[in-house]
This record gives structure tokens, C-alpha cells and sequence, in this order.
């Protein structure tokens, strides 16, 4: 079994409860308008791993994990492979598996109930530009979130779904040659002014709410 990724990264500290292995599929045929993770679109063969492979190299991350959030991309647009995923970490981490989808909360429902069934937490529904962004977790406000098992009902808040981000947001920064990635959800708005302001310190920068390709 193959799955395809974008990347992978511990500790992920802004996508879920405690200090998570982050999980990014790649590839998404959704396509929201206004999505900052433009580079998670393609679906080029050079991003899949075997799954072995990439179980093997998170193990030392999933024995100190309090949970894994996977992210994309568009993980349910590879419904085996996350199956799969999901079954392994379950065997091998005991936090919560938290995941976020593009799709319709009753579409994955009706068409993957065998997929949520291994989830603890789903965020669910397209990116919606115009629908705000005031509530935690989430990208826009249309977006839903579900506590599906005991364990998620224990760790996160009874209110998650109405709870409002802080004042002071906060983002996971990476730094990967001369790219620089970031782990949470920005403001809208928030790429733009990083161009603006980097390129006020003479830096050129692209961003990955462009529509180009911004990794190999
Ligand atoms: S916001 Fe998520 S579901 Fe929507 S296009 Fe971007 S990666 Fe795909």
C-alpha cells in the first residue's frame, strides 16, 4: 500500500490537543477558492511512499505523540490508503487521530463510515472564503467539527465547535532549506501581508496560496 504525502512533521503544536505528529496528504481534487496550501494540490506519482516506510519513520515521533492530526491535500481523496493509515495508528500511538477533510460532513458519512469510524476527531466541509474565520480550528467558519469517540470527548472542549480562536493566534514555523512552512491556521490575509513585509526586508517570496508550485 502507497499513500501520497506532502510532508510530515513532530511536534506539531497548533492542529489538535498536546504536541502531535502532523501528516499532510497530497493531492486534493476540491479546489476551494482562496486555499493557502496550494501545493498540497497535485497528485504527481513522486509523492507517494510506501506506507511501511512511512510508519517506519515516524516511530520514534508516534511513541512521544499525544495524537496525530493528518492534514492535506485532501486525505479521504485517497479512502484505502487512509484507511490503512489510520488502522496503523491506531495499533501504534494511543493519543487521538484527528482528521481534517475538504468534503461534506454527510458525504463522508454516507461514503466512508468505515474511515470515521477510526477517526476521534473530524473537521469536515470546504474552505469558504467569504463564510469568516472567527471559530478555533478551523479555516472558515462553515466548517464543522465532530467528537466522535469518548477519547475526543474527554480532550477537547463539549463547546469546540462554537469556540472562538484566541486573540493572539499561533502558528508552528519550519524551516526546510530555503523553504519556510508553517503548521495552523493563518488569519486571512495573513500570506499576502508576509509577502508584502518580506519583501519590504528585499524578499522576493512566493507563498503557497499562489497558483504555482511552490515545492518539488
Ligand atoms: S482548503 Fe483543503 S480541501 Fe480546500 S482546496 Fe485547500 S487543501 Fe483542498
Amino acid at each position: 500500500m502507497h499513500i501520497a504525502i506532502n510532508k510530515v512533521h513532530f511536534p506539531v503544536t497548533t492542529l489538535g490537543f498536546g504536541r502531535r505528529l502532523g501528516i499532510w496528504t497530497q493531492g486534493c481534487s476540491i479546489h476551494c477558492p482562496g486555499c493557502v496550501s496550494r501545493d498540497t494540490w497535485d497528485t504527481e506519482p513522486s509523492h507517494r511512499i510506501a506506507l511501511d516506510e512511512l510508519l517506519a519513520g515516524c516511530a520514534g515521533w508516534l511513541a512521544q505523540a499525544d495524537g496525530v492530526t493528518i492534514s492535506g491535500g485532501e486525505p479521504f481523496d485517497q479512502p484505502d490508503a487512509l484507511r490503512e493509515l489510520l488502522k496503523q495508528l491506531r495499533a501504534r500511538c494511543a493519543g487521538d487521530l484527528l482528521v481534517f477533510s475538504g468534503y461534506a460532513q454527510e458525504m463522508l458519512a454516507a461514503q466512508h463510515a468505515d474511515i470515521l469510524a477510526l477517526a476521534d476527531v473530524l473537521i469536515s466541509d470546504p474552505f469558504v472564503a467569504h463564510a469568516g474565520q472567527t471559530l478555533a480550528l478551523r479555516g472558515s467558519d462553515n466548517q464543522r467539527v465532530s467528537l466522535l469517540t469518548p477519547l475526543a470527548r474527554e480532550r477537547y472542549p463539549a463547546d469546540l465547535d462554537r469556540r472562538m480562536w484566541e486573540p493572539q493566534r499561533r502558528l508552528d514555523l519550519m524551516m526546510e532549506g530555503d523553504d519556510v512552512w508553517m503548521a495552523g491556521i493563518p488569519e486571512p490575509g495573513a500570506m499576502a501581508k508576509l509577502r508584502e513585509k518580506l519583501r519590504a526586508f528585499g524578499y522576493a517570496t512566493t507563498t503557497s496560496d499562489q497558483p504555482v508550485k511552490v515545492r518539488a
